[in-house]
């Protein structure tokens, strides 16, 4: 009797859903792969979201691989702008807009959403959070020549945005709670020259301060912030960098453990062996990691795994570069639940070294800056071979 092949079900069309569809394809030439995506389902960077000023990028060149040829290349039944509305895990069926999907593995790659923080004032809804090519599209559209730029948030995205827009002619203008940017990435120091650096550029920084409303400006065009200290801020656009939050709501209706993001074990299995998730909506072992490389490390688990081959994820050292070329950093945080703390190795002409060394002492972590980035990869072993 000739064998069926397996029938998988991918929901999502970043870099996660592709990453696994990719893999899939490659360890199987006649696995039926079915993507639903509500987006248009092309293949783009999402790293290159915040430098695509300085490159002169638009959302249309900034797709890699149009979606036809990802669907021809990884012979796909496609459902594009299709939404994923539940799943029938008894009858191992995922229900769309466009009727049910039955399947053998299902694979969560739902992304994650942006954070709106509760802001007053009658044009807090206009702030932009930049996380998919149509968002960067309406950025784009949007963004007057020369601009003032109101940046909420300067975390990795908050301060690549601030770098890519200081360096193409417009005016950044960052507000954070906390006193330095990249604040719960690196030591104190690195953040102070990261200020200084992109400052001496022109951007403007109100750090230590939290944004209370938004309001359009009077006489227009333009919004004005209002700042806990009383401090006005005029802007002719405002786009929000405070942070994702992974996407469980299909996970979470259909009764599977979340918790900050949908848990996972060693083989990118949900609490159901059938559903798998990966990406920025998936919470490891580890914890969250919405990054690029861990998710190229689950797809190489899931993938056999869904095939019939169970296969522990093995997370490579997740180093992650900073865009800031005004600043050139490169970082590997520590796992949140590491304990210990920052110490400068080398600090000369090249840029600075800090490691992270846990409690036994350790290194579980490092920044380098400017010329040290170059130690990057030798530090990834290092970190490796003691994780
Ligand atoms: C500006 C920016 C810069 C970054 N820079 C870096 C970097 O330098 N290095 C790095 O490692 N990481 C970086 N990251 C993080 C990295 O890009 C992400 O971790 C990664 O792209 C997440 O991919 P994903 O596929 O999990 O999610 P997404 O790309 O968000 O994809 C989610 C997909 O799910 C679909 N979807 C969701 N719900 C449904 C539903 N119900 N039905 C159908 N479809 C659905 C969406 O339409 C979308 O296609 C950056 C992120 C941003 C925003």
């Amino acid at each position: 009797m000739a064998v069926v092949a397996p029938q998988i079900v991918v929901v999502g069309s970043g870099l996660a859903g592709f990453g696994v569809l990719r893999e899939l394809r490659r360890l199987s030439p006649e696995a039926r792969l079915t993507l639903v995506t509500l987006e248009a389902g092309h293949f783009y960077s999402k790293p290159a979201l915040s430098t695509a000023l300085a490159k002169g990028k638009t959302a249309e060149t900034l797709v890699t691989s149009h979606a036809e040829k990802m669907i021809a290349q990884l012979k796909l039944d496609a459902r594009i702008g299709r939404e994923a509305e539940s799943i029938d895990r008894t009858g191992k069926a995922l229900c769309t807009t466009g009727g049910p999907i039955p399947y053998d593995a299902l694979v969560l790659a739902t992304g994650a959403l942006p954070f709106r923080p509760p802001l007053e004032g009658n044009a807090a809804h206009r702030a932009i959070s930049v996380n998919q090519l149509d968002h960067y599209d309406r950025f784009r559209k949007e963004l007057p020549d020369g601009a003032r730029v109101l940046i909420m948030g300067s975390g990795l995205v908050g301060t690549e945005f601030a770098n890519d827009l200081v360096t193409t002619g417009y005016k950044p203008l960052v507000v954070d709670m906390l006193p330095l940017p990249l604040g719960q990435l690196v030591p104190l120091p690195v953040g102070e020259k990261v200020r200084d650096a992109l400052a001496a550029e022109g951007v403007r920084w109100h750090l230590g301060r939290k944004i209370l409303a938004i309001n359009y400006a009077e006489p227009g065009p333009g919004y004005v912030a209002t700042l806990d200290d009383g401090t006005s801020i005029m802007a002719d656009l405002v786009l929000s960098a405070v942070g994702l939050r992974p996407n469980v709501a299909l996970a979470k209706e259909a009764g599977l453990d979340v918790g900050i993001g949908i848990k996972v074990n060693e083989h990118g299995q949900t609490s159901d062996p059938h559903i798998y998730a990966i990406g920025d909506c998936a919470e490891y072992l580890h914890g969250p990691s919405a990054y690029v490389t861990p998710i190229m490390a689950a797809a190489r688990g899931i993938a056999p795994t869904a095939l019939g081959t169970p296969t522990e994820i093995r997370f490579p050292p997740l180093s992650v570069q900073v865009k800031t070329t005004l600043f050139p950093i490169n970082l590997l945080p520590p796992s949140r639940a590491t304990t210990g703390e920052w110490r400068l190795q080398e600090d000369d002409t090249d840029g600075l070294k800090y490691v992270f060394v846990d409690t036994d002492n350790i290194v579980r972590g490092y920044v380098l800056t400017q010329e040290k980035c170059e130690q990057r990869m030798d530090m990834d072993k290092k970190v490796g071979e003691t994780a």
